[in-house]
């Protein structure tokens, strides 16, 4: 049902964790992709075993928070698969500590990976985007992975917090902005609750240190804030993202996703 024959995706983060499981789906779809992240070594490999599956795809080094790093990789998608139809901004880092200790730098540096790689992300691709876009169905598609935390107050996540309610709203903006400019391009944002991947494991850890529990106690507590009764895996998002990536989606835009097995009706 959601196939993306002949569509070329950019996903940032997806050498590992929920932006590789992103990689597959798109790819099992049909996709070509640019495969994008600061871990060389598990990017190339992740890369390697989509081509060794059947897959278009290629693993290129990109830190979200440089500029010049965007340029390069933007314009190696369409030197390499001719064009470029969905961004997935997915690459993220996480910080759990109480306010008071966190530090300026700490606080800067999950703006700095969070909020303006997404900036970046956006401002840098919308070009591309709208070369092929009207071409496409549903429209060309940005997908910008914030958090459950954008939507409640996460005690001890104040930074985290913070950088993915400004993902949300800055979806909001663009998604506005591309639809009154007739542009084409979808723009949304997608919130997962807690998934089991390294950051996953981070949130028990660094929350079980702020609050003084151990971090099994912490998993414990975060899959019965899950009223579906387990946590989330990585798969379970990137479902979500290859439907706002798809045509099935055409007439959603500045929405927000919740992929929290409920957390947040509870
Ligand atoms: P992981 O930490 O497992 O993977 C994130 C990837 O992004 C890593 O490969 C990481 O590399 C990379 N990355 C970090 N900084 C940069 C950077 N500056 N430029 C490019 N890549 C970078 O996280 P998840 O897969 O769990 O999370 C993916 C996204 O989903 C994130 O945006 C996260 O905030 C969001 N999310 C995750 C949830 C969860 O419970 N797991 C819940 C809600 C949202 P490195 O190892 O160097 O940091």
């Amino acid at each position: 049902m959601h196939r993306l024959d002949g569509r070329v995706a950019l996903v940032t983060g997806g050498a590992r964790g929920i932006g590789l499981a992103i990689c597959e789906a798109l790819a099992g779809a049909g996709a070509a992709i640019m495969l994008t992240d600061v871990l060389d070594q598990a990017g190339e490999a992740s890369a390697q075993r989509l081509r060794d599956a059947g897959h278009q795809c290629e693993y290129r080094h990109h830190d979200v928070t440089s500029e010049a790093d965007w340029v390069e990789v933007v314009g190696a998608c369409e030197k390499r698969f001719g064009g470029l139809d969905t961004l997935v901004n997915n690459a993220g880092i996480f910080i759990a500590k109480p306010t008071a200790d966190t530090t300026l730098e700490e606080f800067r540096r999950v703006q700095a990976v969070n909020v303006d790689g997404v900036f970046l992300g956006i401002k840098h691709s919308v070009p591309a985007l709208a070369r092929r876009a009207q071409a496409i169905p549903g429209g060309a598609s940005i997908v910008n992975l914030s958090s459950v935390a954008a939507l409640i107050g996460t005690p001890d996540a104040l930074a985290y917090s913070t950088s993915k309610g400004a993902v949300r709203t800055m979806s909001k903006v663009a998604a506005v902005d591309c639809g009154r400019k007739g542009l084409k391009i979808r723009v949304n944002s997608v919130h997962p609750g807690v998934i089991q991947t390294l950051m996953g494991q981070q949130v028990f850890d660094e929350l079980g240190s702020a609050t003084g529990h151990d971090s099994a106690e912490i998993e414990a507590k975060m899959i019965a804030a899950h009223p579906i009764g387990r946590l989330g895996n990585p798969e379970d998002v990137a479902n979500a993202v290859l439907f706002l990536a798809s045509d099935a989606s055409a007439f959603v835009t500045g929405a927000e996703l919740v992929v929290d097995g409920g957390m947040f009706a509870s």
